[in-house]
């Protein structure tokens, strides 16, 4: 099985976190977003030891929480003892309402809007991460009319290209994000952020990409931050007590996609960097990392109900799911790959070549192509996994449809932590 989470019972039925997926179904309807609590809180665990054991007692993750953005999440964060990175108003609102506490939020984004800053403020978000001139400028300015001193992180392109799908690199120089330091645009807007009032800098932020295997790629962008925090602190005296290096350790979406040792890779990662900080002579800086595929993307499952089984002859098969674009976007977006099978029948031969398809009015409303299933008919369950990360978070009203329930499985059972959208929920707006 792809994930050690994912098993088949005695009955020939999926089951997810121990729990047999067909019943999960039956009860709670479909489609369904499952969530296994238990590996979430595992993944928080080893991303936190292996972090403080590696880079210092100060270090940390952040749950980069626009993966899977909801109250649960952010309480499960908080009882983990994880700081979060927030994108938004809304993102910041909700953990405020989970009741996380604000001082360990990090607010991110390429373009807040002064309200946005200002709401951050009022809700005592820990950290900005300044992404360029003009927000720098908003933040201290509405930080002074506050009259507070707001800490705060600048967001840097390394330069760096990531071997990902192109829509998911953020590092390269013309990436829209944060300011390149290639060109010595960082370097001078570095220079202006320290004569701002009412903005505390205490380092900086990269952000490579998403769905990194090779702790390598985190060393390069290391490599070039340490440098980086170097000449920085020779042209202008400040020393950087803080360097953030992204997100985007990758997860097995599919049996191809390589396994990973996240505790090890950071092993690794760390001894490069110590190495690294002693030869540019710069004190070993508070290293945070941002993970949110990798905390959350395996612990996810979704199921929907087959509906037809469509062959065109001599041309291809349609298996048609109850849900599809609306709550999982990501092949029509990027063409991501995921891994499917009956659920109730999940230990006969996948031999049905198919393509999976939403019910959206959209041809490209599809969610895996040229595939193979256990023959699949009309009623059957169909499982897609590792859908955890930006599935919920990127799920649509297209269509007018509904979005799914989201549904914990923990060692006191499943329960609703998200509820299923009603038809009069859609329209709760419309005027
Ligand atoms: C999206 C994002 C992350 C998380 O990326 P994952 O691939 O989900 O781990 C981390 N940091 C920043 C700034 C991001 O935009």
């Amino acid at each position: 099985m792809l994930h050690t989470n994912l098993g088949i019972n005695d009955n020939g039925n999926l089951t997810f976190a121990g729990f047999d997926t067909v019943k999960l179904a039956k009860e709670y309807q479909t489609p369904l977003y499952v969530l296994d609590e238990n590996r979430i809180r595992e993944k928080c665990r080893t991303y936190i030891n292996a972090m403080k054991k590696h880079f210092g007692e100060k270090s940390q993750p952040l749950y980069a929480s626009k993966a899977l953005s909801f109250k649960y999440i952010y309480r499960i964060m908080k009882e983990e003892g994880m700081s979060v990175d927030v994108v938004s108003g809304s993102e910041i609102y909700t953990a405020k309402e989970a009741g996380f506490p604000m001082e360990n939020t990090y607010f991110h984004g390429n373009n807040k809007t002064d309200f946005e800053i200002a709401f951050a403020m009022d809700c005592g978000v820990g950290h900005f991460v300044a992404d360029c001139r003009e927000e720098l400028d908003a933040i201290s300015q509405i930080a002074g009319e506050k009259g507070i001193t707001q800490k705060i992180l600048m967001r840097l392109t390394p330069g760096i290209d990531t071997h990902t799908y192109e829509a998911v690199q953020t590092g390269q120089v013309d990436s829209k994000f944060g300011t390149a330091i290639e060109t010595g645009q960082a370097l001078e807007l570095t220079k202006y952020a320290l004569t701002l009032p009412n903005i505390e800098l205490e380092g900086f932020h990269c952000h490579i990409g998403s769905q990194v295997f090779d702790g390598q790629t985190f060393c390069d962008s290391a490599d070039i931050m340490l440098d980086y925090i170097n000449t920085v602190r020779k042209e202008t005296g400040f020393l950087a007590t803080v360097l953030n290096l992204g997100g985007g350790y990758g997860v097995r979406y599919v049996e191809s996609d390589p396994y990973l040792d996240i505790e090890e890779s950071i092993a690794a990662v760390a001894t490069h960097i110590k190495a690294k900080a002693e030869e540019f002579n710069v004190p070993m800086p508070t290293i945070l990392m941002e993970p949110g595929r990798s905390i959350v993307a395996d612990a996810g499952l979704t199921l929907y109900t087959v509906g037809s089984v469509k062959t065109i002859t001599g041309y291809k098969s349609y298996v048609s799911i109850d849900g599809g674009m609306t709550d999982n976007p990501r092949y029509a977006l990027y063409g991501s790959q995921y891994t499917s099978c009956i659920a109730n029948r999940a230990n006969e031969v996948a031999d049905f070549e198919c393509t999976i398809a939403g019910r959206c009015c959209e041809s490209g409303d599809l969610i895996a192509e040229n595939v193979k299933l256990a023959k699949p008919e009309r009623g059957d369950i169909l499982a897609v996994m590792v859908t955890g990360a930006y599935n919920y978070a990127m799920a649509s009203n297209y269509n007018r449809v509904p979005r799914p329930a989201i549904v914990a499985l923990n060692k006191e059972g499943s329960k609703v932590v998200l509820k299923r959208e009603t038809y009069a929920d859609v329209a709760m707006n419309d005027m």
